[in-house]
């Protein structure tokens, strides 16, 4: 049996694990869940999985979660803070952790599981966006593997050599080519992108998934924030990865060799592929999902992305040749502006110009350990919170 941890058990990574899992009782064993508030679905977890431990960070909610599963004679542990997560994370007993804590809140966790040498299953992209050099050199020391989880990074993971290992750059590898849905709002026109409503943001056709990452799909951020990603990850160059907008999020990556071999992952929009892949690697096990039918599926589009309508991959794809602390004060920008668009603060065509005025403060500055990586989250979300008030009284212009 091996020991498995899921942080960010009850979102929509976390519950996509515990599906897989639960069609293999007899190879896993779920040793801890953590999650941040919702006491309610990680009672019905514990009811169900009975682990060892759970954190809440909230303690509040971590107080009610004891109460009800005593009241239900369940005896798991409840730990709570921020600092609960990492013990989970180094925790000898789950020699695999599943890290789908969402935004930087998941940073030191995974920087903890890599650290811990553990079997990191990598679905908190922020860590790799944010601190980059800082995780690849904890997933060394530890001396475990890091397994990309996202759909895109998990494909290209899968058309490379088996002896591939994070942070290296695959040999005879010319580019990469990272697919995108496009989001809900492919075709929209500018205009009514603009004022696009929060439910629409979320309304993602083809993926399910938790109301963050969804509003990055919308905006194209979230290709931006994967193209840093694989560029750390595959010490790949910007230059040699390539968006390609492919609606019927099929084809969920591509490697392209220098003999000229393209190779690609096919399979259904479910993240269970990716988590099972991860999972059992390098066997392979059921994930519960829909087979392909490339008949009924009968054609496959690729085309460019459209940087006038998505300004947001610009930023992106600006931040990722800046390097250094440019990616974490993207990414905590884009945090902020998504948030205050989640609580109806920002219009949805803001948010790039949110995130550019936060990057025109941005001078310099390299990833050297932790404390940098935190100010530099620090001082962008200040000047998000200063952009956003501006923009929210109408001073700012969008440059985007
Ligand atoms: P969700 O919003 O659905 O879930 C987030 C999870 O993180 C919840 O369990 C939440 O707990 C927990 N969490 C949030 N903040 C904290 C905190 N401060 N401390 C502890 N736990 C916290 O997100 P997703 O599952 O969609 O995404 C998770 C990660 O995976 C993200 O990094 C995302 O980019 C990445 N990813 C997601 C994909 C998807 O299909 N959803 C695909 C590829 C990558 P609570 O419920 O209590 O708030």
């Amino acid at each position: 049996m091996i020991g498995v941890s899921v942080l960010g058990a009850t979102g929509s990574v976390g519950c996509n694990t515990l599906d897989v899992l639960s069609r293999h009782p007899d190879r896993y064993r779920v040793i801890s869940l953590a999650a941040h508030r919702n006491h309610v679905l990680l009672a019905e977890q514990c009811l169900r999985w009975q682990p060892l431990r759970v954190a809440l960070t909230d303690p509040q909610a971590a107080a009610t979660l004891r109460q009800t599963l005593a009241a239900a004679h369940c005896d798991t542990e409840v730990l709570e803070g921020e600092s609960a997560l990492e013990a989970l994370a180094a925790d000898s007993e789950a020699p695999v952790v599943m890290a789908a804590i969402s935004g930087a809140a998941g940073l030191r966790s995974t920087l903890a599981a890599a650290q811990a040498g553990k079997r990191l299953l990598l679905a908190n992209k922020e860590s790799v966006v944010m601190a980059g050099p800082l995780l690849l050199a904890a997933v060394r020391s530890g001396g475990g593997v890091l397994i990309p989880i996202d759909s895109e990074h998990n494909a290209i993971f899968q058309c490379l050599p088996p002896d591939w290992r994070a942070g290296e750059r695959p040999a005879g590898v010319r580019r990469l080519l990272l697919t995108a849905s496009g989001g809900p709002f492919l075709d929209w026109p500018a205009a009514a992108l603009a004022g696009a409503t929060r439910e629409q943001a979320c309304a993602h056709p083809r993926w399910n998934m938790g109301p963050k990452i969804s509003v990055d799909s919308a905006s194209l951020m979230n290709k931006g924030l994967e193209l840093i990603e694989a560029a750390v990850l595959f010490a790949m160059p910007v230059d040699a990865i390539q968006v390609v907008v492919h609606p019927q999020s099929i084809v969920h990556s591509l490697v392209e060799y220098v003999d000229g071999s393209t190779l690609a992952q096919l399979g259904s929009p479910d993240m269970r592929t990716p988590i099972a892949q991860a999972l059992a690697w390098p066997a392979r096990i059921a994930a519960g999902v829909e087979f392909l039918d490339l008949i009924q599926a009968a054609r496959l589009d690729f085309r460019k992305p459209d940087p006038v309508r998505f300004p947001a991959l610009r930023l992106a794809e600006a931040a990722a040749r800046s390097g250094g602390l440019a990616p974490c004060w993207l990414n905590a920008a884009d945090e902020v502006a998504v948030r205050a668009f989640l609580d109806k603060q920002l219009n949805f065509g803001d948010i790039p110009a949110v995130i550019e005025a936060v990057m025109d403060n941005f001078a310099g500055g390299m990833v050297e350990d932790l404390q940098s990586v935190m100010a530099a989250d620090g001082q962008a979300r200040h000047h998000a919170r200063i952009a956003l008030q501006r923009y929210v009284s109408g001073r700012l212009r969008t440059s985007a």
